[in-house]
Order: structure tokens, then C-alpha cells, then sequence
């Protein structure tokens, strides 16, 4: 029986959680004189609700995951680092992960001092689920997978996935920044059946809101107890909290960018491939396109020189060559393709 109480760090299992004001009394129609705010209204003077209980039955609404198994975060960056600093003791156990993958995982690990075990994707970038598990021993206490995958842009294949849920020894993270923008069906679907299973979406992809740094991660309820005991307790501030709610009414802005990006996603890799210095373009269930240059870097330096800024994955394994391309508007795509046509 998977026991979550087996998983976390000895130090956090004891922990005493600070207990602000907001915590002891909630209400709202009272004289607040326990937080040591300042009584005039600027409308920031009171700290924000250190549970986020609105915009979480908000977002339970919209995400079809009940609130007490939302954790909300200073973007998806911060469920990473806590997760690790909540299961992963640091120099004695361990995280496995793919390769290539989001950055963010290994730079918390180093910083957190946790060994970091990487596996080369497959050349179809699919994980290696045989390697991966054999990789794993009993301080292997969290696997981190994206889907769909930053660089590759592809979706990890839904049997591997499960695979691994079902056969490793700890916490499985699947990263789904990406999921509006693929065809796949978010594994937020299988956390009723795995209690070792954590989503990890933002809102600052298909949402259009990476300026209020607002991540969100979904697992069982024992989980995100343990990253409420560990967060700053005030860690989503008012003015995030307060635009979120306004944009989350608006889920038809919402579809209407996620389709207007796909489908100048599908354009933009169509013209590139008719591109001659384009040698190739990989499907892509992301806001991204990978294209392989034989110069990457030449043209990376033409591009910056137009001030068409794209990102250079051309020394990153299984990715030689790339260069990474956000999906820009109508009017940013046709620039990069009329710049690449004069090169
Ligand atoms: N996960 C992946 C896979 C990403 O590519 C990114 C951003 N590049 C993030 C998470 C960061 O998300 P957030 O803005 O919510 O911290």
C-alpha cells in the first residue's frame, strides 16, 4: 500500500507549520486587528488569503479536481522546488528524470543539493520506461515527466506514463505547462487511481498570464497538504489572486488564443519546411516548434540581428541543431518567415 508518510523528509513530517493570521481567523466582515496591516485601505493593505480558497474553487470548476487537491504556486517553478524540498533528503536521495527536458528540474535539484538522474528519451523521445526504472532504487523518491515535452514538443506516449505511475517507487510529476496546446488528454484523469500521481499546469501558456506567475498542481490530498505546510504562507499575493479570478471568467479568450495558435503553429511548420536551409520540423503538441538548421547558430545571430528572438537548443542532447520558435501572432510569424526567405 502506497503510504505518503513513507515518502517525506523526517524534518517536514515534524514540522510545526507557521500559523499567520489569516490562517486562525477567516471571515470577512469583521475589525482585523490581528495581522498588523495598515488599517487604511489602499486596496493591497491586507495580506492575501494564504489558502487562495476562491481562486482555487475557481480553478476546481474549470479543471474538474476538487480544491483540497489543488496546491497553487508562484508559478509551476515553485510546486518543483517544494516538491523536492518536501520528499527529497538532500545528499542522500535521489530524482530521475528524462533528458532532454524543462531545465528547472535539475537547477532545483542541484540548488536543493539532490542527485539528479537524467535518462535519454528514446529516438522517437519517448522515455526509456526500462532504463528509468532501472535507474531507480529506494531513494528515488521523485520522477519528473513533461507532457508535452519542453524541447521536444512531443506527448509521452500514455502506456509508458502509466508504466511508470504504476512502477516507481515514488512521486511521478507529470509537467503539462503544454497540455492545452495538444491533442492528448491531460493524466489529470488518472489522479483518483494513483495517489503517487502530481499534475503540474500553469497559467502562463494558453492562459496568457505568465506576468502574474501562477502554477498549479493537482494531486491527492495527503500531497498537497504537504506543500501547504512547507509554502511561504502568504506565496500568492493579492493582485495575482484578484487578476486571476477577473481572467478566469473569460475562458472564451482562453479557447480562441489556444486555436489561433495551433493554427499558426501548423502554418508556421508548414512554411518552415519549405524553408531550403530547414532541414527539419518536429510534430509539435506545444506553442513551440523544434527546427533543425545545419548552421543553428548563424542563424540564431541573423534572427537576433533582426530582433526576431528565438532560442538556441542546437547543443542540447537529441536536439543538435534546433533552434526553438514560439508560435508568435499572424504578423510575428510572417516576420520570421519573410526574414528566413531573405537570408
Ligand atoms: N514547465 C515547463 C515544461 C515549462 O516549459 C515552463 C516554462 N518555460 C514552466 C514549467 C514554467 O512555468 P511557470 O511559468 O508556471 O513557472
Amino acid at each position: 500500500m502506497f503510504d505518503i508518510n513513507n515518502l517525506i523528509r523526517e524534518n517536514i513530517r515534524r514540522l510545526v507549520p507557521y500559523s499567520s493570521a489569516r490562517d486562525e481567523f477567516q471571515g470577512e466582515d469583521a475589525i482585523f486587528l490581528d495581522a498588523n496591516e495598515n488599517p487604511y485601505n489602499t486596496t493591497l493593505n491586507r495580506y492575501p488569503d494564504p489558502r487562495q480558497i476562491r481562486l482555487k474553487q475557481t480553478i476546481a470548476a474549470i479543471k474538474n479536481v476538487p480544491a483540497d487537491k489543488i496546491f497553487l504556486g508562484n508559478g509551476s517553478d515553485e510546486a518543483i522546488d517544494l516538491l523536492i524540498r518536501a520528499f527529497c533528503e538532500p545528499g542522500t536521495d535521489n530524482i530521475v528524470s528524462i533528458k532532454p527536458t524543462y531545465g528547472m528540474y535539475k537547477v532545483c535539484a542541484d540548488i536543493n543539493n539532490v542527485e539528479f538522474r537524467e535518462v535519454l528519451l528514446t529516438a522517437d523521445f519517448q522515455p526509456d520506461t526500462a532504463q528509468l526504472l532501472k535507474m531507480s532504487d529506494a531513494n528515488s523518491k521523485l520522477l519528473f515527466l513533461c507532457s508535452p515535452n519542453n524541447p521536444t514538443s512531443n506527448s509521452l506516449n500514455k502506456n509508458d506514463v502509466v508504466r511508470l505511475i504504476e512502477e516507481f517507487p515514488g512521486l511521478v510529476i507529470i509537467d503539462e505547462a503544454y497540455i492545452d496546446f495538444s491533442t492528448t488528454e491531460s493524466f489529470a484523469g488518472l489522479l483518483d487511481r494513483y495517489p503517487n500521481l502530481v499534475i503540474l499546469q500553469t497559467f502562463s501558456k494558453a492562459w496568457g498570464m505568465a506576468g502574474v506567475r501562477l502554477g498549479m498542481a493537482f494531486a491527492a490530498k495527503e500531497i498537497i497538504a504537504v506543500l501547504n505546510r512547507i509554502k511561504y504562507p502568504y506565496n500568492i499575493n493579492i493582485l495575482t489572486q484578484r487578476t486571476a479570478l477577473e481572467r478566469l471568467n473569460d475562458t472564451a479568450s482562453k479557447d480562441k488564443w489556444i486555436s489561433m495558435i495551433i493554427k499558426q503553429r501548423d502554418y508556421l511548420a508548414r512554411e518552415l519546411a519549405k524553408l531550403p536551409m530547414v532541414k527539419r520540423v518536429l510534430p509539435s503538441d506545444a506553442n513551440f516548434l523544434m527546427a533543425r538548421f545545419d548552421n543553428p547558430r548563424e542563424i540564431f545571430a541573423y534572427l537576433t540581428a533582426k530582433k526576431i528572438i528565438v532560442r538556441d537548443r542546437s547543443k542540447v542532447s537529441l536536439c543538435e541543431g534546433f533552434l526553438r520558435i514560439t508560435v508568435g501572432t499572424e504578423a510575428e510569424n510572417l516576420a520570421l518567415i519573410s526574414a528566413l526567405q531573405q537570408y
